[in-house]
């Protein structure tokens, strides 16, 4: 095979008169400030991005150090100690890392920037420096401002958490006192009331107990909030299986099974038995199947460990399926299904959510609803997916 042809002296020429074009087309264009220095630090090149950040035309710079032209007064020492050590050392913690530094414009004025140097040889060995500076005032405002944003959501977070808990505390005394106050009025002067004034105070009393039941749901939301969260390694199974022995009574009828076994994650065992209670609780309660049914399972879903809870009760449709998890939020009736004061899910939520997982349902009405959660992103598990017997077991 013939060798290719070597580039004559005239095709090299045009060939850097090319680059040459292109990189001063680049650093024409360039956003950034693009200052190009030699081995004393003095400018040798500063593109339209250097004038527009820095305030100088090129003109002005060019000749110029960079340390009286863009360095605070301040710092100037420390940079000349940083050229120094290079050229003697060739070690610069500056160079090739991208770092933030004060810098200043012609003006005056300073401003954060963000700064990377990267050093070139001349033919003769000397260093050329370039400098690409940025301007990230504006980057540096929308973080105070994020942060400011962040703090003040969080003072009103706690304010929040504070009223919850306060409500749900403070209010139980006065009301206890109300109820007691109706039950005495029954009891001294039941037998002098009429039948109206009698109902009346019948009603204070089951309002009262309705009241407390709301009370009692807010400071159980709220202590769901502030708790420390008591991390270990929980073999789910006998969470699940705890929960179903303290739920025994309102699972008579029902045929309740536990789908393979449950692995074992890092979570808060007792917040995530309150989980399971209440999704099984009401699976059996809204449900009016002659037989009722209720798996306990978990799946893998593009790699992330789903728990679930699944009915073959009365379903929700689609437009509920948000609005249930919010606090006091029921679908029914006061008293339908049993009652409750719309408060289950909500703590489902917060619970989940407080493990960086997530809650959501499907669900078809009149054939039954699955709801899932996660408990975190990528939890750890111990029995890995896929070993499963798929046996349904059926739990005591
Ligand atoms: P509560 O049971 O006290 O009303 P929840 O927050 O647990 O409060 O549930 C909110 C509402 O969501 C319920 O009132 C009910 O209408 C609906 N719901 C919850 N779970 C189910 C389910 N498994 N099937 C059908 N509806 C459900």
């Amino acid at each position: 095979m013939e060798p290719a042809p070597q580039p004559g002296p005239r095709d090299l020429s045009e060939r850097l008169r090319e680059s040459e074009a292109r990189r001063a087309a680049i650093l024409e264009s360039a956003l950034d400030a693009v200052i190009t220095m030699d081995s004393a630090g003095r400018v040798i090149d500063f593109n339209p991005g250097a004038e527009r950040t820095l305030g100088y035309t090129r003109e002005q710079a060019v000749g110029r150090t960079v340390a009286e032209l863009m360095i605070p007064p301040g710092l100037r020492e420390s940079h000349r100690a940083g050229l120094a050590r290079y050229l003697a050392t060739g070690e610069g913690p500056v160079l090739g890392r991208r770092i933030e530094v004060p810098a200043m414009r012609a003006d005056g004025s300073e401003f954060p920037a963000e700064l990377a140097i990267a050093v070139s040889r001349l033919p003769d060995g000397s260093p050329l420096f370039t400098a690409f500076l940025r301007d990230i005032s504006e980057r540096k405002r929308a973080e105070r401002e994020l942060r400011r944003h962040a703090a003040a959501l969080m003072e009103s977070n706690a304010d929040l958490e504070d009223f919850a808990y306060i409500a749900g505390h403070d209010l139980k005394e006065p009301l206890r006192g109300i109820s007691a106050s109706a039950a005495f009025l029954l009891e001294d002067a039941g037998g002098t009331l009429n039948e109206s004034t009698r109902s009346r105070v019948n009603a204070i009393t089951r309002l009262s107990a309705r009241m407390y039941g709301l009370l009692d749901s807010l400071l159980e939301y709220s202590r769901v909030g502030r708790a420390e969260l008591a991390f270990e390694m929980t073999d789910l199974n006998a969470v699940v299986a705890g929960a179903l022995e303290t739920l025994q009574a309102c699972l008579s009828g029902a045929r309740v099974a536990v789908l393979g076994p449950l692995p074992t994650v890092r979570c808060d065992a007792v917040r995530v038995g309150q989980v399971f209670s209440n999704l099984i609780a009401n699976a059996v309660k809204y449900n009016d199947r002659a037989e009722k049914r209720v798996e306990i399972g978990r799946e893998e879903r593009s790699g992330e460990l789903v728990l679930f809870v699944r009915d073959n009760g009365i379903g929700i449709r689609r437009q509920h399926t948000e609005s249930i998890f919010k606090m006091f939020r029921r679908l029914h009736p006061r008293e339908g299904y049993g009652g409750g004061t719309g408060a289950g899910l909500t703590i489902v939520k917060r619970i989940v959510e407080r493990h960086g997982g997530r809650v959501w349902l499907e669900s078809v009405p009149g054939e039954g609803t699955t709801f899932y959660f996660t408990l975190a992103p990528s939890p750890a598990l111990s029995v890995p997916l896929g070993m499963d017997s798929g046996a349904v077991a059926e739990p005591p």
